[in-house]
Order: C-alpha cells, then sequence, then structure tokens
C-alpha cells in the first residue's frame, strides 16, 4: 500500500485463520486488479475478476475483513474516432426529390467542411452540427 492510492476505486480486505492478509484494490479503470498477498498475482477482469478472487478465497476459508469505496470510478471517455459514426436522424429520402440520402463525414463546400447528409439525386443536403 501506498500513499497515493488516486488509482485505488475499491479495497477488499480478507483475513484468514492464521493471521494472514490480502489486500484486493479494484482499480479506476474498471479492469485492474491488484492483489496484495496470497496466491494471486496481479489480474485484470474488473468487478467480475474481484468477484472471483472472494468467491475463492472465501471458499478457502478467508474471512472479509471489510471493503470500502476509494475514489469514484473514471467515467470512460467515448474512444476518439477520425470518422464519428454517422449520428441517428438521417432523412428516410431526399424531402426535396424523394431520392436515396447517403451520409458524407467529409463532404467539403464553399462554406467549409463536415459531416453531411446528401441527396444522390439533387444534390440537396443538410450539414450535421455537432
Ligand atoms: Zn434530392
Amino acid at each position: 500500500m501506498t500513499d497515493h492510492d488516486d488509482h485505488v476505486q475499491h479495497t477488499w480486505r480478507l483475513a484468514h485463520p492464521d493471521g494472514e492478509e490480502i489486500t484486493i484494490d479494484l482499480w479506476t479503470d474498471n479492469d485492474t486488479v491488484r492483489v496484495d498477498g496470497g496466491d494471486h498475482e496481479d489480474a485484470e477482469g474488473g468487478q467480475a475478476m474481484v468477484d472471483r478472487l472472494l468467491a475463492t478465497y472465501t471458499a478457502a476459508g478467508w474471512r472479509r475483513v471489510r471493503d470500502y469505496a476509494v475514489n469514484d470510478a473514471v467515467a470512460h471517455a467515448e474512444p476518439v474516432q477520425d470518422d464519428a459514426p454517422e449520428p441517428h436522424g438521417r432523412p428516410e429520402k431526399c424531402p426535396d426529390c424523394g431520392a436515396p440520402v447517403v451520409y458524407e463525414p467529409r463532404y467539403g463546400s464553399d462554406v467549409g467542411e463536415g459531416a453531411a447528409w446528401l441527396c444522390t439525386g439533387c444534390k440537396w443536403g443538410q450539414w450535421l452540427t455537432a
């Protein structure tokens, strides 16, 4: 254990009748699991892995002493993508001429470049604003 636990989301402490202790830390990335003591190495898999470890240890005679939240989980940022997926709301067909509408993430024109829905017939375009 260190004084720097900003990365720790939740901690479980287990004790064995013979006096041994284990500390399990779930990190705020919701994936990394640090095991201090016992037979297990550090693992990944988040809460599901913690539950599996707790079940394994309690079945082997360990006792849950306490568990407590340390920090809130880090909100997962949306993965950055070069071409954002098409937003919802594409018109079924062009409101002007009824032809199919296609999505163009990098449509360029006199007024700039950006995502747009374009008609395959009359070239009607509706710009998307973030
Ligand atoms: Zn059209």
